[in-house]
């Protein structure tokens, strides 16, 4: 107490603020103004994320002017011995299950952090750029491109906070030629459970910057991030194929990502249930429409299935060649349906930034702010087939709204220090590849009450236990409510997810919302 009394006494009325909020039986609403340390009461916006499923209102918000005032708000719940208190970091609030909530706990709005991007050019080492966690990737791009330079692994969608996607892994089309964007980080500066900022890399304080990448928020918040850049490119030449045949997308997708991959920059996939998720799929994709559809459903049933490959090229990868030549080379070694590939020419971001066409449209028809019961996995390539039948049978009994996501990564690219999970290697008939499958369903709030949710929860459920048990999955983002599941979701990756814990967060005070470790006196 003496320590943290001396460490406090100029924020004496903090103090006596949070003892009254450790104490269970106090709820305090009325938003309230401790100098630079601001605790509000107005906690709605926390206790809500994207997935709309958990609801788990905090104690209060705290809005951060710098990375000191969170060393300081942790290191006083960690030294006073009576609170019960957790904290939660908040980027975007894009989790899907109440990963960023804290109940009756404290959470740290990473927006408030002043927005820093401050770029260094390196001819020799690289460019990389030093940027808050609590930025949003769409931001650090904007900037960034200014210099004519852009970080290399993305998301798909760009509204989501540094500190988020790095806590989770951050994957879309350019994992497969950059790994994640938790192996495109040089260093980070981060906030311990017990209070203290660290600056760590691969050589210094090398145990937590690996804990933290992929870490769900468990070992300490990242209040900035060292990321790489590349030189950015202009035009993006955006290609879609078609197929009936799932064997042939899948040699397909390996031949871009294996003997391909010094010419393609980006390489996605999904599956094409019907018609109207064919036309949906093309809401970014600013090609035409209209001749597609007729072509792909004129004498087939509406509810005929097809899978697509997206892959993209860089102007920037192909200095002096055309890229419909680069195309041509690399489409006459792919085998899809007869004249069934389309392309547009793009800027570079307004390719990244696609997805922020699909939210725009689906909040124009209410479907962007409703409950989104997700699904995404890993899966071992050997078992890709088997977890696309059973996907397909599985949802085959109710509608589904929204993208399915199917595409390869590499394992190498991966650090297998880090605390993010990929399934286990599955011996030496196994390739160098993985599989990210994300099951992206709306609930629509006009047809889908309780009941048909509970039916989504359970279909995925269904999914996520067979292609755990039988084919060696791992879920992305993942969701578990006990211990016992997510020794099994880590594998042997847990005991030293336990050593981590206890070393950088030993009285288990953050980010309860993943619901991994319960809170110690
Ligand atoms: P939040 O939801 O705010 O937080 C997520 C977790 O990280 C919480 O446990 C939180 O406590 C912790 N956390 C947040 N900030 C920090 C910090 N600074 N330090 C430590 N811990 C922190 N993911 C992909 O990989 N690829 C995609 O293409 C992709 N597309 C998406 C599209 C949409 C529309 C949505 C909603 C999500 C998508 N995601 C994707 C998932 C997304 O990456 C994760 O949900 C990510 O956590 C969202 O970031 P956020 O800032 O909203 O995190």
């Amino acid at each position: 107490m003496g320590f943290t009394f001396t460490l406090f006494s100029t924020r004496i009325n903090f103090l006596i603020f949070l003892i009254v909020l450790s104490s269970p039986c106090e709820f305090i609403q009325s938003p309230m103004d401790f100098g630079p340390l601001k605790l509000t009461g107005t906690t709605d916006t926390a206790s809500l994320d994207f997935g709309r499923m958990s609801f788990r209102a905090p104690f209060a918000l705290f809005r951060p002017q710098s990375a000191e005032d969170i060393a300081l708000l942790l290191s006083f719940i960690y030294t006073s011995s009576f609170s019960k208190l957790t904290v939660a970091a908040k980027g975007a609030g894009h989790s899907i299950n109440g990963q960023a909530q804290a109940l009756n706990g404290i959470v740290v709005e990473m927006d408030s952090l002043p927005s820093s991007i401050k770029i260094h050019r390196d001819e020799e080492k690289g460019s990389y750029v030093d940027v808050s966690g609590g930025t949003l990737w769409i931001e650090l791009l904007e900037k960034t491109l200014k210099e004519g330079l852009a970080p290399r692994s993305w998301t798909d969608y760009l509204y989501l906070s540094v500190g988020g996607t790095l806590s989770n892994a951050g994957i879309s089309g350019q994992t497969f030629k950059y790994g994640p964007q938790i192996s495109n980080v040089l260093q980070l500066d981060v906030v311990t459970g017990t209070g203290k900022l660290v600056t760590c890399s691969p050589s210094k304080s090398s145990e937590l910057f690996y804990a933290a990448l992929g870490g769900l928020g468990q070992f300490g918040i990242i209040t900035k991030a060292r990321i790489l850049l590349q030189e950015s490119p202009k035009i993006v030449k955006w290609v879609r194929t078609f197929y009936e045949d799932f064997d042939q997308f899948i040699k397909d997708q390996e031949l871009l990502v294996v003997s391909m991959d010094s010419k393609v920059d980006y390489v996605e996939g999904f599956i094409v249930l019907n018609k109207e998720s064919l036309q949906s799929s093309f809401t970014a994709f600013p090609a035409n429409l209209g001749t597609i559809v007729p072509q792909l459903y004129q004498n087939e049933t509406s509810s005929k299935v097809y899978y697509c490959i997206e892959f993209a090229i860089y102007d920037q990868s192909h200095k002096g060649v055309k890229l419909d030549q680069v195309v041509k080379e690399i489409s006459k070694e792919m085998k899809y349906l007869p004249t069934q590939l389309y392309s547009v020419e793009v800027p570079y971001l307004d390719f990244l930034n696609r997805v922020k066409v699909e939210e725009v449209n689906l909040r124009k028809v209410g479907m962007w702010d409703v409950t989104h019961p997700w699904l995404n996995m890993f899966v071992p390539f050997n078992g890709i087939t088997q977890f696309k039948d059973l996907l397909l049978e599985t949802i085959s009994s109710s509608p589904f709204q929204g993208p399915i996501l199917i595409y390869p990564i590499k394992r190498d690219k991966w650090n297998s220090n880090a605390s993010a999970v990929l399934p286990e290697s599955g011996g030496k008939d196994e390739k160098n590849l993985v599989y990210a499958v994300g099951m992206l369903r709306s609930a629509n709030p006009n047809t889908c009450t309780k009941r048909c949710l509970n039916e989504f929860l359970q279909q995925n459920l269904h999914i996520t236990t067979k292609a755990t048990m039988d084919l060696g999955g791992k879920q992305y983002l993942p969701h578990y409510t006990d211990e016992e599941q997510w020794k099994l979701h880590f594998g042997g990756k847990w005991e030293r997810f336990l050593a981590r814990k206890s070393e950088f967060d030993p009285l288990h005070l953050l980010a309860p919302g993943q619901s991994i470790f319960k809170r110690t006196q």
